[in-house]
């Protein structure tokens, strides 16, 4: 069995390593120089739109799939009918422009934050009125990490965020003052077999995941998150690996977005969950059978960003993964994640963590 990934980033190493234990060969596709992937297959160094090299993929995989959103999807659209491509396309088109993927929420009876479409300053004005301040301006399109935001707080934002944005499609969203955040990770075989794992918490700085932690005390809302995770998987017929990301206000649960791909909030199912999310999508769209989801005690994950101290290196309580990224401000170097058997013993083994990276 041969994999195309489209995207040789963490998302496809870690992908690639969870090959490795299936005995699927991955070849990658990715313009970058020296991607995190790297070692874990051939990388096909060109575009990803290169027509030459979807060809190349599609002639020499048995299925093809993606590790990132913003893959063209009319480049994926041309290798289709050669190769298996998951997830589906309609997937990836819906999650690449979020005024369908709100009204695909709607379709679905899935609850989201209030939203208007904004295409002139005047209607950021109405936006304003109608949603009320603070809002939040978002590019519709190639937004990802807190880019292509602007929260407007006053009525003077509102010039300043036109300037900033004003260039490309936009919707505005009403400020959700919720109480935390939680991702629901899914996973849906060429079967049509579901999986869910369970829920994350999720927090954010400055739009950057920093800390997921799961399960979350929360029957009801798990159950809830797994039924709209439901009606997104059969109603896209989707195969592989879905993230739904939400917010929890009160008693509700409210959809921010979803990425049709192995998710960031996922990451601590390596080792907090029978079955990884990275080794689950593998088994989802070569139809090998999904493994259980079923979680190992109380998982936390935190993300180190811009830097990976020597000091996190030694610490011998907790999984490390080094995406062997050349450090950046503000860039994923790798994660580590701890296994509790209780949720405070998780939460004390984080904190140590926590006091050395920052
Ligand atoms: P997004 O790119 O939409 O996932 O936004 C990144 C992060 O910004 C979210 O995870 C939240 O922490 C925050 N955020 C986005 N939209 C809103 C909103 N409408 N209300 C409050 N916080 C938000």
């Amino acid at each position: 069995m041969r994999i195309g990934i489209i995207g040789a980033g963490q998302l496809g190493q870690m992908l690639g390593l969870a090959a490795r234990d299936l005995d699927i060969e991955c070849r990658f596709l990715d313009p970058s120089t020296s991607p995190p992937a790297r070692t874990c297959g051939e990388v096909i160094q060109r575009p990803f739109d290169d027509a030459e090299a979807l060809a190349d993929l599609a002639a020499t995989c048995d299925v093809v799939t993606y590790e990132f959103e913003n893959v063209p999807v009319a480049a994926l659209q041309r290798i289709s009918d050669d190769v298996a491509v998951y997830p589906p396309l309609e997937a990836l088109r819906q999650a690449q422009d979020r005024l369908l993927e709100k009204r695909l929420f709607e379709r679905l009876g899935i609850p989201l934050p209030a939203y208007q479409t904004i295409d002139s300053l005047q209607d950021m004005v109405s936006a304003a009125g109608a949603l009320g301040l603070p809002m939040v301006i978002k590019t519709r399109r190639l937004g990802y990490d807190g880019k292509g935001q602007f929260v407007v707080r006053k009525t003077s934002d509102i010039e300043p965020a036109w300037q900033a944005l004003g260039t490309q499609p936009l919707i505005a969203e009403q400020w959700v003052p919720f109480d935390y955040e939680v991702s629901a990770i899914g996973v849906r075989s060429v079967d049509g077999e579901i999986c869910y794992y369970a829920l994350s918490q999720n927090v954010h700085e400055n739009g950057i995941l920093r800390t997921s932690r799961s399960p979350v005390d929360a029957p009801q809302l798990a159950a809830r998150a797994a039924n709209y995770m439901r009606l997104l998987l059969e109603h896209l017929d989707y195969v592989g690996v879905l993230a739904l990301e939400m917010f929890v206000s009160g008693d509700q649960l409210l959809a921010n977005e979803f990425a049709p791909r192995v998710h960031n909030s996922g990451h601590w199912t390596i080792e907090g969950a029978a079955t990884g999310q990275f080794e689950n999508h593998l088994r989802a769209v070569s139809n090998l059978g999904l493994g259980s989801t079923a979680g190992r005690g109380h998982a936390g994950m935190i993300n180190l960003i811009s830097d990976i101290p020597d000091k996190v290196r030694a610490i011998d309580n907790g999984f490390l993964h080094d995406y062997g990224k050349e450090p950046r401000a503000g860039r994923k170097l790798g994660h580590i994640t701890v296994i509790g058997d209780t949720a405070d013993h998780r939460d004390v083994l984080m904190d140590s963590i926590n006091k050395t990276v920052t």
